[in-house]
């Protein structure tokens, strides 16, 4: 069959099921006829509130008013994820976002003089020369001014926000362009004959809806890539262990973070993701060492506010689909894998699955080259990612609960023992290009999980001990500075984009 695709039906109306319709209905609305099935019945997870930066780019090509959607999601500001506990009881690091030292001195990253000085006792911790971090720490907030040359130049934020209602306000400007909702449950999905491919799903109405393409949003059921068509799924959980998480609100407090926090606890770690009307807070968990009620009497004796509602459950198997694009039917979200919140990459991942399906987009053929391909890249993306949250768990010192001793000694993948080795050797961060986390990133986990290079690259050796010193502490200098001239986060909340 030739021509192109026309008819698109999109099952789910979570974060996945929206940004999908929004994004294509930009793209392609006048190519395309799109539908989107939800079940107010099953709704959505309705988690999911910390991003990365890449969201900006999602959002400036909607074209949303940054400010608009910030007030409309009760949303807040977020330069990166603090650390707590992780390596030994006490430990507090940030993976911030942005550049890390100042101005590079030629070909070799900061952090080589930084290793090297911190050896000799003439440098403070990394986080002293992470801009983010230390405008972080002391909840300053501000959008990048075009000063290129100043650390205020180049600031990398992302947010937090109420998924609900992020969900809710794509919702409103995808039917503004001409997407299709439905409202019901699928009680049937129908599959051709001759090939597999699903050529219609069935409401509980009787409704029989059909289409040429597919996007399975479904979330955790993955009801037509699994359900259906019997895709399977690679389990990392011997990898990344935890498997349910309790999610609940609190009263918010002041001051309002510009970042996200995850806490380690004895069997996982807590997150604290701080909004404008309220705090989301949550336990991630290894059910095989705690119950859910301890895991409950944890989450609770460790909010900052009044709760605001019984502690929710949600249960999951980390790791991914085998194909994320098999047939007509395309997974995106909770349906294709999930690796956990640890590093906020999920809603990452939804993004970059709806930029790899518009950049392969099919025509009638369903090209299995294309597939393939798509396959590819997200396979790559979701194990490399992996690589790093894993990072976290086995780089830990801790002794004081049989999950932290079981994380300790976990085998771990070639690919991350491998970029283990390199930086313990000369503080070298190889990654390819594809790779969703940055060097800086890496560095600041590797470092922060007490990880350090037992040398440098020769070229630092080119600076004198005083020199080096000098030039860690301008470096220094420069960034409180410019961490001076920044408003409060909240300040520029009220100022800017205060929820009415
Ligand atoms: P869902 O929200 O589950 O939506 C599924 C949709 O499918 C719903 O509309 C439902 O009604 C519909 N549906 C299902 N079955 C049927 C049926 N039979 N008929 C009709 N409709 C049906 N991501 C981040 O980026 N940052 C985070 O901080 C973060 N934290 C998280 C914390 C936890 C504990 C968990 C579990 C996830 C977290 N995530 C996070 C992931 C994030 O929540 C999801 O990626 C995001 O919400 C997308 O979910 P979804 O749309 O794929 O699925």
């Amino acid at each position: 069959m030739d021509g192109p695709v026309r008819d698109v039906v999109i099952v789910g109306g979570g974060t996945a099921g929206w940004m999908t319709a929004a994004a294509l209905a930009k793209l392609m609305g006048t190519q395309l006829r799109i539908r989107l099935i939800e079940s107010d019945e099953i709704g959505t997870v309705g988690v999911g509130e910390a991003t990365i930066p890449q969201i900006r780019l999602f959002n400036a090509l909607l074209g949303l008013d940054e400010d608009d959607f910030v007030r409309r999601t009760q949303g807040t500001f977020k330069l990166g994820i603090q650390f707590v506990d992780w390596a030994r009881p006490g430990d507090v690091y940030m993976h911030a976002f942005g550049p890390v030292g100042g101005r590079d001195l030629g070909l070799v990253p900061f952090h080589q003089y930084w290793a090297k000085a911190h050896r000799m006792g003439r440098a403070g911790p990394l986080g002293d020369y992470v801009f983010a971090n230390l405008a972080g720490v002391r909840n300053r907030f501000m959008r990048p001014v075009a000063m290129p040359d100043s650390p205020l130049g180049r600031i990398a934020y992302a947010f937090h926000f109420d998924a609900g209602l992020y969900a809710r306000y794509l919702r409103e400007y995808a039917e503004r362009l001409g997407v299709r909702r439905t409202e019901g449950r699928i009680r049937d999905v129908r599959l051709r004959a001759e090939d597999g491919f699903v050529e219609a799903v069935v409401l509980e109405s009787g409704e029989r809806i059909e289409g040429e393409l597919f996007v399975d949003c479904s979330g955790f059921r993955g009801l037509l890539i699994e359900q259906a068509l019997k895709t399977g799924y690679e389990d990392w959980s011997h990898w990344l262990p935890c498997d349910r998480a309790l999610a609940v609100p609190c009263e918010p407090v002041r001051p309002l973070t510009p970042y996200t926090r995850a806490t380690a606890r004895a069997a996982g770690w807590q997150w604290r993701i701080p909004l404008q009307h309220r705090i989301g807070n949550g336990y991630v968990y290894c059910s095989r060492f705690v119950s859910d009620d301890e895991a409950a009497a944890t989450l609770l004796a460790h909010l900052d506010g009044a709760p605001l509602a019984e502690p929710r459950p949600l249960r999951f198997v980390t790791g991914m689909r085998r194909q994320f694009w098999n047939r007509n039917v395309v997974a995106i979200g909770l349906a294709s894998g999930f690796m956990e919140p640890l590093e906020s990459t999920s809603i990452h991942f939804i993004q970059a699955g709806i930029a790899r399906l518009v950049a392969l987009f099919p025509d009638r053929r369903f090209s299995p080259v294309e597939i393939a391909e798509y396959n590819r890249q997200s396979r790559f993306e979701f194990e490399r990612a992996r690589d790093f949250l894993i990072l976290h768990y086995i780089a830990t010192e801790r002794e004081d609960t049989p999950f932290w001793r079981e994380c300790r000694s976990m085998a771990i993948p070639d690919t991350l023992q491998a970029k283990l080795d390199l930086f313990r050797s000369s503080g070298r961060i190889v990654r390819e290009r594809e790779e969703l986390f940055t060097e800086v990133g890496w560095l600041q986990v590797m470092v922060g999980q007490r990880i350090l290079p037992a040398h440098h690259h020769p070229i630092v050796d080119g600076l004198g001990a005083d020199e080096l010193a000098e030039f860690m502490a301008r470096t220094k200098a420069v960034l409180d500075n410019a961490v001076g001239v920044m408003p409060a986060h909240e300040d520029f909340i009220a100022r800017h984009c205060a929820a009415r």
